[in-house]
């Protein structure tokens, strides 16, 4: 079984032609890209569907995968902007100035280090901060979830964002997160039209932060590893592999490009 519960028809994803993903825990397996997975990025970009990675990663990170990986652009430090490609040049589209969300990150780290001081628990800056733009990125592994949320709490206090998945924190000043900078990206970008939008994307996640672009995109996959915090997301996925991480996006890879083979050309709404 491919899925756990109800599965997706060919009908719900024929259209599919952009696909939205995170990467932590969704595309990577205990923190390793698998090759069955790259190749499944692959597959994807072969059948024509725009793939999206929509992370809470770095710029550093980021910056390297839309040259590397067969993906059509990166929206990271959890929307803070999104970077493409335009004419054979690596551009970044910020969410705000760039200079200002660069001075807010400044202040917004100075304060949470201070805040990391005073707490018992082992959380740590993550070690790739100084690759992030706008973010504010805190390990959390090894931590209880209860101090997680003291954690959180105490920085939403000042007004700040929090965004928890499964290996940080990460917080920063600003109004946007993953929905709001994919939301963008489509009209802006792509010029898709709004009412499009359910049947030409999907999304895959895993976790918390996630939760936003559940709410947002209708063909929407958790990967099997996200079950134990089902009960957590505000929004939930419409299906859930039976596979974790990068072996569930394999499966739903073929799910999406099964969908695609079945549709007559003439029958979908975009063409590649
Ligand atoms: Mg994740």
């Amino acid at each position: 079984m491919t899925f756990m519960g109800p599965a997706p028809t060919c009908a719900d994803l024929r259209n599919v032609r952009y696909l939205f993903t995170d990467i932590d825990d969704t595309l990577t397996t205990e923190g390793r890209l698998l090759p069955q997975t790259y190749q499944a990025l692959w597959d994807l970009f072969n059948a024509g569907i725009s793939i999206i990675p929509v992370t809470g990663g770095s710029a550093g990170w980021c910056e390297h995968i839309v040259r590397a990986w067969p993906v059509a652009a990166v929206i990271g430090e959890s929307g803070a902007f999104s970077v493409f490609r335009r004419d054979g040049q690596v551009v970044f589209d910020y969410w705000e100035d760039g200079i200002l969300q660069a001075k807010r990150q400044r202040q917004h780290l100075e304060a949470v280090k201070a805040l990391l001081d005073q707490s018992p628990s082992a959380f740590r800056i993550a070690h790739d901060q100084p690759f992030r733009v706008a973010d504010v990125a805190v390990d959390i592994g090894g931590v209880p979830s209860k101090d997680v949320e003291i954690l959180a709490d105490q920085i939403r206090e000042w007004g700040a964002t929090v965004a928890i998945s499964s290996i940080h924190i990460n917080t920063w000043i600003g109004s946007y997160d993953k929905r709001a900078m994919s939301e963008r990206m489509l009209a802006q970008a792509f010029g898709v039209d709004p009412v499009t939008i359910p049947s030409l994307t999907a999304f895959v996640g895993d976790s918390r932060n996630d939760a936003p672009m559940f709410g947002y995109v209708r063909n929407s996959f958790g990967v099997r590893n996200i079950v134990p915090i089902l009960g957590d997301l505000p929004h939930r996925p419409q299906w859930v592999s039976s596979e974790p991480a990068g072996l569930g996006f394999v499966d739903i890879a073929a799910v999406l490009l099964q969908a695609r083979a079945e549709t007559p050309t003439a029958n979908r709404l975009v063409d590649p």
